[in-house]
């Protein structure tokens, strides 16, 4: 995997390595032990997917506001997910709430093809940004993600970055038969992260633990 080398950030020199390192220090001292998902946090520039106002914070294991009432995700918690996906290198993966598109990158940095979906224009234009500067060529939908994107159907993994009341039907039909989902389920502002697979039977769920999100708004999630 390459780093982003000394030129991450506009064209300045990448002077946020070191904090960098610090966030992965943190990462694997909460429990972390995927070297995959460490080496991903290693080398994605996160201060580039943050606005200005907030760059000096940019490698504080914290949310940060991104604006449009959004925000870009704690990294322990996008940790966990990415090692509970245990992505080996080639799965072609669905994410749906790109945000600010920094877990895109990460998940760029861990699986072969990476399709997002954002319902916000404003932040997929942002994260689309973030994402060229970052050296990184995604594709991306602006939409309703509780739809899917059935064009590249079936995906090995999803992962749902925002909070539903249920598994989106459509999403379950575009796993593939041994893919596996993340979703944060329950109620607004409280959920459990779960993580979905297909069985023969049906589907399977199994609740991972306590989840805040976001809502995850659209046909097959909350009203807006
Ligand atoms: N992981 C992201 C990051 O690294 O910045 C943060 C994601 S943020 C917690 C959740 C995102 O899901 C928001 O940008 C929100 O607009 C988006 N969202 C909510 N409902 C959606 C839907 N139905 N389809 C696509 N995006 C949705």
């Amino acid at each position: 995997m390459t780093p982003f080398g000394s030129d991450a950030g506009a064209g300045s020199r990448d002077t946020y390595g070191g904090y960098r390192a610090r966030l992965v220090d943190q990462l694997r001292a909460q429990g972390i032990r995927d070297l995959a998902v460490l080496q991903a946090f290693s080398v994605t520039p996160r201060h580039l997917f943050v606005p200005e106002a907030v760059r000096h914070r940019a490698y504080e294991d914290a949310a940060l506001p991104i604006g449009n009432g959004q925000t870009i995700s704690q990294p322990f918690t996008q940790a966990r997910y990415l090692e509970t996906l245990g992505l080996k290198g080639d799965e072609k993966v669905l994410e749906v709430g790109t945000g600010s598109g920094y877990q895109t990158a990460l998940l760029a940095a861990l699986a072969g093809p990476v399709f997002t979906i954002e319902r916000v224009p404003a932040l997929a234009k942002s994260a689309q940004a973030a994402l060229r500067s970052a050296g990184l060529n995604v594709s991306m939908l602006v939409g309703d993600g509780t739809l899917g994107w059935s064009a590249y159907a079936p995906y090995d993994a999803i992962l749902v970055a925002a909070g539903g009341p249920e598994i989106p039907p459509p999403l379950v039909e575009q796993l593939s038969s041994r893919g596996r989902m993340i979703i944060p389920l329950g109620a607004r502002g409280a959920q459990k992260l779960t993580v979905v697979r297909r069985t023969a039977g049906g589907v399977q769920t199994t609740p991972i633990g306590d989840a805040r999100f976001v809502p995850l708004v659209g046909e097959h999630g909350f009203d807006g």
